[in-house]
């Protein structure tokens, strides 16, 4: 397997100069964004912004202003550019609160919910999925310039440049998904399916300001004060976890996207530009409590379905926080978050910890517990990690 190329470059914060800087020295190094994408062809920027509206502040979307900076650039190779995302939201404009309506509109920049235009169907030679259906402004575009947000997540650990991918189909689709293909090797086997179905050209995440903890939305920002860049997807993700604290191959989306040949997950085999990873490394980034599962990889297989039914994270709600918005019961693939007219509940027996509630709440009124001896085995490996033992 060739080597693959990632360029991470420090930025300080969403000022435009500096993050302007940062993404011409990022593409230098890999051989300047001409090269990579022709001038004047049709370029689709795959954003990652969740559903319920959100302000970049949050953390939770890619964030507008490094965005821009990114289309100014396609911009001045007179590109024919189109952002975005698929999105539900009960809102009549979603990309109003997160500011992505008003950057482009400023560039004159056609931004698109993905549902505007439905979804076609395609071959996909998966290890799970053998059609898919994907947007039409995918399967149009030359390039496809991805986005990401670093963000941790509570069903697949990371949230990066391969799992960015799932916003191409439709959204009924994601939630059965999440029913048929509960547990995160299977989840992730599908994730990397569809993303081999449409594998980006160039990806440049944004990790100025990533998520730590519960993510994709419920977590913290945590400055990371990085951009890192690749034509390898799997190899963004994989320094990006290594950044953080992960092992990357145990990052089941990256070992699998690995393993079938669709970029590269170990450190080893990827050339980095720019900074060292050493010098970059976030030693006190919180996992979210999911990541305490990569203790199975370490333990004989018979203990394995004790480990997880101790480990796996059940959905709460905090009464006190939840303002009976409904997301989450509308979210369910189960119908196992309920609204009884007075409050909204988890009916435990139906509960598939697809963390789906969990992602759509925008008012961190869902929390995640685990057996008691599900947080034992997660202080043990968090303190092997913070030693920088067996699991990094
Ligand atoms: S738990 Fe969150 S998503 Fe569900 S109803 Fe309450 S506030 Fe809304
Ligand atoms: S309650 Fe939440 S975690 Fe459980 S199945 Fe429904 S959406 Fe998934």
């Amino acid at each position: 397997m060739k080597k693959a190329k990632v360029s991470i470059v420090k930025v300080a914060d969403y000022n435009s100069e500096e993050i302007h800087t940062a993404l011409k020295r990022n593409l230098s190094l890999l051989g300047d964004l001409e090269k990579i994408i022709k001038p004047r062809s049709k370029v689709f920027v795959k954003i990652n912004h969740l559903s319920p509206p959100s302000s970049p502040d949050d953390a939770i979307v890619t964030h507008p202003s490094f965005t821009r900076e990114v289309l100014l650039l396609l911009l001045e190779l007179n590109i024919d550019i189109t952002v975005g995302d698929d999105i539900q939201s009960k809102e009549k404009d979603g990309f109003l609160l997160s500011g992505y309506r008003r950057i482009c509109n400023d560039l004159g920049v056609p931004l698109v919910n993905l549902k505007e235009r439905g979804f076609r169907e395609i071959n996909c030679k998966g290890q799970i999925l053998k059609k898919v259906l994907i947007s039409p402004f995918i399967h149009e575009a030359e390039y496809i310039l991805n986005l990401p947000k670093l963000k941790t997540h509570s069903l697949t650990a990371l949230t990066g440049a391969v799992k960015n991918m799932f916003g191409i189909i439709p959204y009924g689709l994601r939630l059965d998904y999440h029913r048929l293909y509960k547990g995160n090797d299977v989840f992730s086997q599908m994730l990397v399916d569809i993303f081999s179905c449409a594998p980006p050209h160039l990806t440049i995440m944004d990790a100025i300001v990533g998520m730590q903890g519960e993510g994709p939305s419920g977590g913290n920002p945590k400055r990371v004060g990085l951009i890192i860049a690749s034509q390898d997807s799997v190899a963004v993700d994989a320094v990006a976890s290594r950044i953080v604290g992960f092992n990357p191959m145990n990052i089941f989306t990256t070992q699998n996207a690995h393993e079938r040949g669709l970029g590269i997950g170990k450190i080893e085999k990827i050339e980095i530009a720019g900074e060292d990873i050493s010098g970059v490394e976030v030693r006190n980034f919180k996992h979210s409590a999911v990541a305490a599962g990569f203790i199975k990889r370490k333990i004989p297989s018979f203990l394995h379905g004790f480990v997880q039914s101790q480990l796996t994270l059940a959905p709460r709600i905090v009464m006190n926080k939840c303002t009976l918005c409904v997301e989450c019961v509308n979210i369910c693939p189960k119908g196992a978050a309920r609204f009884d007219g007075d409050s909204v509940w988890i009916d435990r027996g139906r509960c598939i910890h697809c963390m789906c509630c969990h992602e759509v709440c925008r008012f961190q009124a869902i929390k995640l517990g685990q057996r008691p001896l599900g947080r034992i085995f997660r202080g043990v490996s968090e303190s092997f990690r913070k030693a920088k033992s067996l699991f990094i």
